[in-house]
């Protein structure tokens, strides 16, 4: 690696030593509390899947660079010195690697091994040597941002193949649109994925509940975050912040996308307007009374999986169980305290990484699959785009002999007048 890659790589590194970061990288006593709580080395008891391990791969960095010990004695301190091989391990690590930070209830000192492989990513980032196809469909999500009036159009035409659908779920009174867009004042604008499965039941229940609604142009994922760029994910972000602030909305609601709602909710700073999940919408809805759903539709055993970027990241752990309690009176948790559910093992971009990551994503992720079959349930509830994918990939693969369900579509599917 030439120099000045290296002195760009630094500094990239040196924007990231916040102190709370520093603090990370300082603490770790190598307890080893921490190597059974990751799903990876769970599956997989390999020495390079525990979580200190990985963050010690960003660590001899920091000590080669950053520490004195390092740059005087690095064989002492273990510095590494930042090369290709060093690129190596930092791509291995940060993509073995779902964000889901389980391994951080567990530790003592609550070191955030996400937060140590968000300066992986970004060393990979200068380096080009992220995964490609990221990055791309990064940038294809900014520049549809940058011109969003020429495809409008395209995008209305779309959602009219749609409404006849939304009507089928939900009939609402004539002269409505079943799918509103552009809505000025409205109290939620939905943000949505590409894809019918994701604008359909979240439509038809917004009628029921008679919201004043619109339907965002843009989709909710944001590749930016899942390679771990901050630039890009902000861009990402803000096409639908100014959305949001262009139609003074009251609401931006994020569909079933974890890292999408906690990019919103969390990372985008303060708004003019609340940021919620679509779940904790429904849930308000079924507490308001402005809902009903028949509890006997699904007559079969019920668990649910608890998004890590939802759950354990964001908090929202009641609303789904609240929703669940009026579609089945058969519901069986995975875990006694949801905090510390199993990973689906599909997050961190891995599941955007497609068949790359398949063999990886079933390895480091037969926990989970045991957890679910532990249960009996017969129908696996989710709350998010990866999160369902990785789940039914793993049921194909594991024969975990369940429906993978997304909860939006059991509540539309659940729907009485
Ligand atoms: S539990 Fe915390 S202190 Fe112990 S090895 Fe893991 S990260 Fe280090
Ligand atoms: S964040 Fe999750 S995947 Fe990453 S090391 Fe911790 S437990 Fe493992």
């Amino acid at each position: 690696m030439d120099k000045q890659l290296q002195d760009k790589l630094l500094e990239l590194f040196t924007g990231k030593l916040s102190r709370q970061v520093q603090l990370y990288l300082d603490t770790c006593s190598r307890c080893g509390v921490c190597s059974d709580t990751c799903h990876v080395y769970a599956s997989m008891p390999i020495p390079k899947y525990t979580p200190a391990y990985r963050a010690e791969v960003v660590r001899r960095i920091f000590k080669k660079y950053f520490k004195a010990q390092g740059k005087l004695l690095p064989v002492l301190g273990e510095a590494k010195i930042l090369d290709e091989t060093a690129l190596d391990e930092l791509k291995e690590a940060a993509y073995s690697c779902t964000g889901c930070r389980r391994c951080m209830v567990y530790c003592p000192f609550g070191i955030d091994t996400q937060q140590i492989m968000s300066i992986a990513k970004l060393l990979l980032i200068g380096a080009n040597s992220e995964p490609e196809i990221l990055t791309m469909l990064a940038d294809m999500s900014i520049s549809k941002g940058e011109s969003i009036e020429e495809s409008k159009e395209r995008f209305i035409e779309g959602l009219k193949r749609l409404e006849t659908d939304v009507i089928d779920k939900w009939k609402i009174k004539a002269g409505k649109t079943p799918i509103p867009t552009d809505a000025q004042n409205a109290d939620i604008l939905y943000v949505a994925l590409a894809g019918a499965h994701s604008i359909v039941p979240a439509a038809a229940i917004f009628n029921a509940a008679g919201e004043n609604w619109s339907l965002s142009f843009f989709e909710a994922v944001n590749f930016g975050a899942f390679v771990g760029d901050p630039a890009k994910t902000k861009l990402i972000s803000d096409r639908i912040v100014n959305e949001a602030k262009r139609l003074k909305v009251k609401e931006v609601s994020i569909c079933e996308c974890g890292t999408a709602f906690r990019v919103m909710k969390h990372l985008s700073g303060p708004q003019p307007f609340k940021v919620s999940s679509l779940t904790e919408v429904h849930a308000r809805y079924l507490r308001e009374g402005r809902i009903k759903l028949d509890q006997s539709k699904f007559d079969l055993p019920v668990t649910y999986h608890d998004p890590c970027q939802m759950a354990r990241n964001a908090g929202v752990i009641d609303d789904p169980r609240f929703i669940l309690q009026h579609l089945t009176d058969d519901f069986r948790e995975m875990a006694p305290d949801p905090k510390y559910n199993w990973c689906c093992g599909g997050g961190g971009g891995l599941v955007a990484l497609g068949e790359e990551t398949l063999d990886f994503r079933m390895k480091s992720a037969r926990v989970k699959a045991d957890q679910v079959k532990k249960t009996g349930a017969k129908i696996l509830a989710t709350a998010c785009e990866n999160c369902h994918t990785q789940l039914s990939d793993l049921n194909d693969h594991y024969k975990m002999n369940v429906e993978v369900k997304f909860l939006s579509s059991m509540v539309a599917d659940a729907l009485v007048h």
